[in-house]
Formats: C-alpha cells, structure tokens, sequence
C-alpha cells in the first residue's frame, strides 16, 4: 500500500520511530573505523558484559559479567536459547496470556509446548492463581513473565511476581523474565525485577535488549543474565547459530549503557505525550475499555462490542481508513477482539493514526 502512494500511518510494529540518539552511533563509526569489524568472543565482548553489569549493578543486582551474561541477537535470540537450552522434547512452558507472539513459537521450535493461562488483558495473575497452579504439570519446567507487559502495558505488582516466584520455588521449575520495557513506565508505576526476590537468582533467566530503550532495534544486541550453567550451555548454543552479535553493535551498546540516559528520559516522555493522547481519543467510543498502560508502549483496547474478530477488523482499518495495527488474535488466548496499538512514535503521528481508527470505529458502532 506504501508502495502505492496510501498514506499508511503506521502504529503496528514494536519498533520506536524515532532514531538512535547520536552519541550511541557516533560509537558505532568509532567502532567500524578501528576496525571493530570481525568476531567477538561468542559471549560478547567483555566491555559489553561489564557495561551490562555496573548498569545492573545501578538497579541492585550484582551480576558476574564473566559468568553470568551473554550478549545475544537482540531478545529474541537471548529467548530462543532460554527455551533451547532448559527444555527437552515435550517439555512444558506455562505463558500468562495474551502475550507476545514470539514466546509460543520459539518454545515449539526448541521441541517444548505452550501451555497458555488466560489471564485477562489487566494481567493479574493473582486473580487467575488457581488456573495457573492448574496449568502445572509433571512436563513443566519454566514459567514466563514479561513486565512491563506487550502487548497490554501492564505493569506486574508485587504480589503477582511473589506468586510466580512461589510456583518456581514450590514445583522447581525457572522464570523467564523478559524485562524489555523495565525502563519504559509511566505515572507512578515502576518495574519490579523478580531476580532480586528472596532466593531467585538461580531460578530465573533475565533477558533483555538495547531495541526499545534506546530505540535500536535494527542493530540486534541484547543480552540474558542467568546462572552460570545456563549461560554457558546459551554460549555454546549461540556459537552454533549465530557466532555473536555484531561487533560495532556491541561496541555502540557500551555508550548506550554507560553513557548519558537523557535520551532514555525524553523516549519515555514521548511515548507518555503520546499515550495520553491516544487514551484520550479512545475515550470518545462507547462500550469500549482500554485498560490504561502503566508501561511499554502499547494499547490494547477491547472490541468485543463491536463483535468483528481482530483479523479482518485491523484489515479493514488498513484498507479502508489508513492506519495499521495489530491484530489481537496473534497475542494468544484472551488477545481476539482486541487490537494492538504502538504508540512509540511522534506525537502528531499517534494522534492521526489514533483519529483514523475512532472514527472508524464509530462509523462500525452505528451500522452494527
Ligand atoms: N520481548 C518483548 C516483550 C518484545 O515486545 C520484543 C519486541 N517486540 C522482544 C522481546 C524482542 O526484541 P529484540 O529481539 O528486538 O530485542
């Protein structure tokens, strides 16, 4: 449609529209110019493990930036070998639902399966206790958490991570807990890190990447903390699939960690104008709940009024009033008869985009 001359606004892809701050790319041309340009250990460089480590360490958690880091492509590979690594053939995975789309198949390519707990879109766990404990079984090695939550910008409490950190202790299995957003949180809402609960560094994977924070998700760098078993069977995996991330990449990641985190500030303040903005315009349409994101940068309003399913729903938006967006369906049980909205993007892009589909929507309230 682009191709074709449609003005698509786009508000579909998790991926910030804003560029990476210059100092962080000024790194990279450093980088490539002293010819940063070959492979690194398969760990990642040490400059970049210690990097994760001291801005950890700002956070409270003490990490080995020799044992216990790895650098990897982006998250998702940092989740794929979690899953490679802990799971063999049949083994299960209890995944609070919706939730990103990547988790289930990544567990199915590593010979695992999903076992998908309906949680709600206002993701309290606490309220779904017993159909999580029911979700266990002999199968079940791991549990996922992701918090600040895509694709519902829920924040976890306290008491929802202590009952996951009680399934992990009472039935041994570990948390995978993708803390991707944990910088991005708006009003009084802040990221708790389960690792730093009582006895848990050695029952949980943390994964993380510079792609939102620092708006690089081109670049592929991320990174898992976890004992040191696991990541030395993820390095091993690693080096098989995919050696180690780039090496300018890396490189330009030490800037972004221990550099200024103003442009960390002025993201999340973009994203908080533009999220006010789209709560807003939502609010003009009757019957409709969005539950108000605490975190990340995504809406997840709940059509089911309107009675389309979110497939052809977010069709139509893009055929017929020029804005992109994600189908609810893709997020897992509980997900259908939503859809996702990425705000992370200038303002007067959000407020356009967010228009295009109220009014939409309202032109389907009044022929329903
Ligand atoms: N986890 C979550 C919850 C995400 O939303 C995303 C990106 N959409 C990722 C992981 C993967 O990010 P990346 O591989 O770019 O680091």
């Amino acid at each position: 449609m682009a191709e074709g001359g449609d003005q698509l606004i786009h508000l579909d892809l998790g991926d910030p529209a804003f560029p990476t701050p210059s100092h962080i790319v000024e790194a990279a041309y450093r980088a490539l110019k002293a010819g940063q340009t070959h492979y690194t250990e398969s760990r990642g460089l040490r400059e970049f493990r210690e990097a994760v480590a001291w801005s950890e360490k700002r956070l409270g958690l003490e990490v080995d930036p020799d044992r216990e880091v790895l650098a990897t492509l982006g998250a998702s590979m940092g989740i794929y070998l979690a899953f490679l690594a802990c799971l063999g053939r049949g083994d299960e995975v209890v995944v609070p639902s919706p939730c990103w789309f990547v988790y289930p198949q990544s567990i199915r390519l590593a010979g695992g399966r999903c076992v998908y707990v309906n949680v709600g879109d206002e993701l309290r766990l606490t309220e779904a206790e017993e159909a999580l404990k029911q979700a266990i079984s002999r199968k079940t090695r791991m549990i996922v958490v992701n918090t600040p939550h895509n694709p519902t910008g829920a924040v976890l409490n306290v008491e929802d991570l202590k009952l996951v950190r009680d399934l992990a202790l009472d039935h041994d299995l570990m948390v995978l807990s993708d803390e991707i957003y944990k910088y991005i949180t708006y009003d009084s809402a802040s990221h708790t890190c389960i690792a730093k609960m009582p006895d848990m560094r050695e029952k949980t994977i943390l994964v993380n990447s510079l792609s939102k924070t620092y708006a690089m998700a081109g670049w592929r760098i991320g990174y898992v903390i976890a004992p040191k078993q696991i990541i030395d069977t993820m390095e091993r995996l690693q080096t098989f699939i995919a050696a180690c991330p780039p090496a300018f990449a890396q490189a330009a990641a030490v800037e972004a960690l221990r550099g200024s985190q103003k442009c960390v500030e002025e993201l999340v303040q973009k994203c908080d104008q533009a999220r006010k903005i789209a709560l807003n315009l939502l609010k003009e349409l009757e019957n409709v709940r969005c539950p108000e994101p605490r975190g990340a940068f995504y809406l997840f309003p709940d059509l089911s009024n309107l009675g389309w399913e979110s497939t052809p729903l977010t069709q139509a938006l893009r055929e017929k009033a020029k804005v992109s967006t994600m189908p609810g369906v893709m997020f897992g049980p509980g997900g259908e008869y939503h859809i996702r909205i990425s705000y992370a993007a200038p303002a007067e892009q959000v407020r356009e985009g967010v228009k295009r589909i109220v009014s939409f929507l309202k032109s389907l309230q009044k022929t329903s």
